[in-house]
């Protein structure tokens, strides 16, 4: 078998063409343009490539980028007067601080200060708690990305059994809460899961997001299984995933590709956030 490849570049542009829609119909309906207060503190070149790209979808799609960057050796009070005056800020829809932040802050303590409202990265701790208890809130925007992913491809979820790999506050526990709420059936694997590969044999659906690449390979997946991998690795010959893509391809029905898969999505998913935080602060009906 020779899975079909999943583009995420595709389901992207299309979410950024609906949001860019929605942006339209807000301003058309008397209101304002969202606006994404990106916050970047220091200058790790991954978080300023990441924060370039998503002020650029910002402005693409209509919304106001209101970036702030912060010098590497920023005090935790200075980096929470600006969060501060962000959340009170009108014009801020959204705010997203990019992470991860220089080892001397408190980045929880910094997130705990964005409302929920405006917590587009679905990271504070009421967003997560929501999601816990399957009540609407803001959701963390790369496993929200993977269900959209999903549903544009008609992967039935109810009843299916889905493998998460990977437990992490910002993808894999939200991914497995999502699946769950979508009523499949969710394992979760990490670091200490005994044979790995034997629970993600079970998998209709498996979701990789452990950091490691080439972890999942043929051997770890049910033949016909969709696969989404959320890994991505700089290697000398390019971005690479945790799934072994090219092997995988021969046992899956449906698999991502590294690059072009989920990343996309991530971005598309950050500005659907934004629109549905604007709109809802503007006190219009969330259409999202
Ligand atoms: P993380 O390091 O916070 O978490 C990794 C998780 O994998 C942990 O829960 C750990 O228990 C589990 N794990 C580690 N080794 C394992 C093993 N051998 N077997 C099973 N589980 C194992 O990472 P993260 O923030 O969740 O990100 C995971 C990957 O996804 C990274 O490669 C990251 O770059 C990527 N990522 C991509 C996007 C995107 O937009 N595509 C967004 C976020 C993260």
């Amino acid at each position: 078998m020779t899975a079909q490849l999943i583009d995420g570049a595709a389901v992207a542009r299309q979410v950024r063409e609906d949001v860019a829609k929605g942006v339209a119909e807000l301003l058309a309906a008397g209101g304002t343009a969202p606006g994404l207060a990106t916050v970047l503190i220091g200058h790790d070149p991954a978080s300023e490539v990441y924060i370039r790209n998503k002020r650029r979808a910002c402005t693409t799609a209509g919304m106001a980028d209101l970036h702030q960057h912060l010098p590497a050796d920023v005090d935790q009070a200075t980096a929470a007067a600006l969060i501060d005056q962000l959340a009170a800020d009108p014009a801020v829809s959204g705010i997203l601080l990019q992470l991860p932040t220089p080892g001397h802050l408190d980045s929880e303590e910094l997130l705990s200060r964005i409302p929920d409202g405006k917590d587009v990265d679905g990271l504070t701790v009421a967003n997560a708690g929501l999601l816990a208890q399957g009540r609407s809130g803001l959701r963390p925007c790369t496993p929200s990305g993977v269900i959209a992913l999903l549903d544009h491809h008609d992967v039935p979820l109810s009843g299916a059994e889905a493998v998460v790999v990977g437990r992490s506050v910002l993808v894999g526990k939200p991914m497995a809460q999502l699946l769950l709420e979508r009523h499949a059936t969710v394992t979760i694997c990490h670091s200490r899961t005994r044979d790995l590969a034997a629970v993600c044999r079970r998998a209709d659906v498996l979701v990789v997001a452990a950091g490691i690449p080439g972890l999942i390979g043929p051997d770890a997946v049910k033949p016909g299984a969709t696969v989404i991998d959320v890994g991505i690795h700089r290697g000398e010959t390019g971005l690479h995933g945790d799934v072994d893509t090219a092997a995988v391809a021969e046992v899956a029905a449906r698999i991502t590709p590294v690059p072009g898969g989920v990343g996309p999505m991530t971005i598309a998913m950050l500005l659907a956030n934004t629109l549905t935080a604007a709109r809802r602060q503007q006190g219009l009906v969330d259409g999202a």
